[in-house]
C-alpha cells in the first residue's frame, strides 16, 4: 500500500485499505447529510442525531464500496487467481489482483462481479434508506439523494474505459472478438482516456457557463480517470511482461551472509570491507532469520554492540519479504512497501536460504520488463 493508504483490517485473508481521497469523501458525505439533507428533511432533529445517522451513512457507504470490491477479489479467486488487497479510493476502490486473468471469461467474470454487487445491493429492501437516512426520523430526501448519487455512481463506473469496471468488461470482450488481449488492452484504455478528455472538458463547460460547482467535481474525477487510465496503457504490456518472472529468475544466488549469531561490532568489521547496505541474517545451521541494515545497526549504541546479537536486530521475515524461488514477481512489487534498508527479499527454498531480490534487482526486471526484453538473472561474478 502506498503511505496515502490507510489499512482497515483484514477479510478472508485479503489485506483493506482505504486512500485519503475516499476518506475525504465519506467526511463530506456525512458532512452534508448532517448539516443539510436531515435537518432540511426532519426539521427539529437535534444535531448529535443527525450527525450519528449520518456517521452510520458514512460506515455503510464505504461498506458499499467493500462488498463490490469484495465480490471482485472473492470471484478472481473462484477463477484461481491470486486476490490479495483491497484499496478504497476516490473512484469506488481497486481489487488488486497480482495476476492477470488467463481467459476472456475469466476477465469478464471478475470484472462484472463488482456491478453485479452494486446493482444486488442497490435492490436490498432498505438498503438505500439506512445509506440515505432511513435512522434520522423522515429522512426521506436523504434516502433519495443518496440512492440518485449511488445510481449515479454506478452508471459511471459501467462506461466502456478502463479503468472502469465497464471499462474491464470492454477489454475482456474485445480480447474475445479479436484473439489479442494487448490490443483489447489498448481499446479499453483509450476509452478511458476518452471518457477523461470529456469528463474534463464537460465539466469545464458546466462550470464556466453556468458556473455550478458540479461542474469542478467532473473535472475532478475526469483528472483522476486521465491518469490512471494512462497509467493502464503504460503500464499494461510490462505487467503482461512482469506477470511471467519468478523470483528465481532474478535473484542473486549464495549472497554474502550475515551471521546472526556474531555480535554487532564484530560483523561490522566484516561489513565495512563489502559494498552491500542490507544482509540477509542466517542462523548456526543456515536457516535464514531476516534481514539486517547498515542503519538498522547504526541504531545499537555504541556501548552495547560488543553484547548485541545481529539475530536480536534484524527484520523478521514476518516483517520483510521471504518467499520460495517460484514467487511471482508481481507479489512482491505489490508488497514493497518495506524501508529502505529492510527492503531485500529472502528467497528461501525448503528452509534454506537460495538467494536474494535486492530493491536494485526489482527495478532493473521492471525497467527490462518496460523495454520488452527478456528478463534474466545477471551473469553473476
Ligand atoms: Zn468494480
Amino acid at each position: 500500500m502506498t503511505p496515502a493508504t490507510f489499512p482497515l483490517g483484514r477479510i478472508a485473508g485479503i489485506r483493506i485499505g482505504a486512500h485519503w481521497s475516499v476518506l475525504i469523501i465519506a467526511g463530506l458525505l456525512a458532512y452534508l447529510l448532517a448539516t443539510n439533507v436531515f435537518p432540511a428533511g426532519a426539521p427539529g432533529t437535534r444535531p448529535p442525531l443527525c450527525w450519528s445517522a449520518a456517521a452510520v451513512c458514512a460506515v455503510v457507504f464505504l461498506a458499499s464500496l467493500l462488498v463490490h470490491e469484495l465480490c471482485h477479489a472473492f470471484t478472481a479467486r473462484r477463477c484461481g487467481l491470486k486476490a490479495e488487497r483491497i484499496t478504497l479510493w476516490l473512484l469506488g476502490g481497486a481489487a488488486e489482483l497480482p495476476e492477470e486473468p488467463r481467459t476472456p471469461r475469466a476477465a469478464l467474470l471478475v470484472a462484472a462481479a463488482g456491478p453485479a454487487a452494486s446493482v444486488a445491493l442497490a435492490g436490498f429492501p432498505g438498503y438505500g434508506r439506512t445509506r440515505g437516512g432511513g435512522v434520522a426520523a423522515g429522512g426521506r430526501r436523504g434516502a433519495h439523494l443518496a440512492r440518485l448519487d449511488e445510481r449515479g455512481a454506478s452508471g459511471f463506473n459501467l462506461l466502456p474505459g478502463t479503468p472502469l469496471d465497464g471499462g474491464r468488461v470492454t477489454e475482456a470482450v474485445a480480447w474475445k472478438v479479436t484473439g489479442d488481449h494487448d490490443r483489447a488492452r489498448r481499446i479499453a484504455g483509450r476509452g478511458g482516456q476518452l471518457l477523461a478528455a470529456v469528463l474534463v472538458g464537460g465539466g469545464m463547460w458546466v462550470f464556466l457557463v453556468t458556473g455550478s460547482f458540479e461542474g469542478l467535481w467532473l473535472v475532478v474525477i475526469g483528472w483522476f480517470l486521465m491518469f490512471a487510465a494512462r497509467n493502464e496503457l503504460v503500464a499494461a504490456p510490462s505487467r503482461e511482461a512482469l506477470s511471467r518472472i519468478r523470483l528465481a529468475d532474478i535473484m542473486t544466488t549464495s549472497p554474502v551472509t550475515a551471521p546472526g549469531w556474531y555480535t554487532v561490532q564484530g560483523f561490522l568489521d566484516l561489513a565495512a570491507e563489502l559494498p552491500f547496505r542490507t544482509f540477509p541474517v542466517v542462523s548456526f545451521d543456515g536457516q535464514p532469520v531476516g534481514v539486517v541494515s547498515l542503519g538498522q545497526l547504526a541504531r545499537v549504541p555504541e556501548t552495547t554492540r560488543t553484547s548485541t546479537r545481529l539475530e536480536s536486530v534484524c527484520t523478521k521475515p514476518t516483517a520483510c519479504f521471504a518467499g520460495p524461488p517460484e514467487t511471482p514477481l508481481m507479489e512482491v512489487l505489490g508488497r514493497t512497501a518495506l524501508r529502505p534498508g529492510q527492503d531485500l527479499v529472502l528467497v528461501v527454498d525448503h528452509g534454506v536460504l537460495a538467494g536474494v531480490v535486492a530493491p536494485g534487482d526489482l527495478a532493473r526486471a521492471v525497467e527490462l520488463a518496460a523495454l520488452g526484453a527478456r528478463v534474466r538473472r545477471p551473469a553473476e561474478s
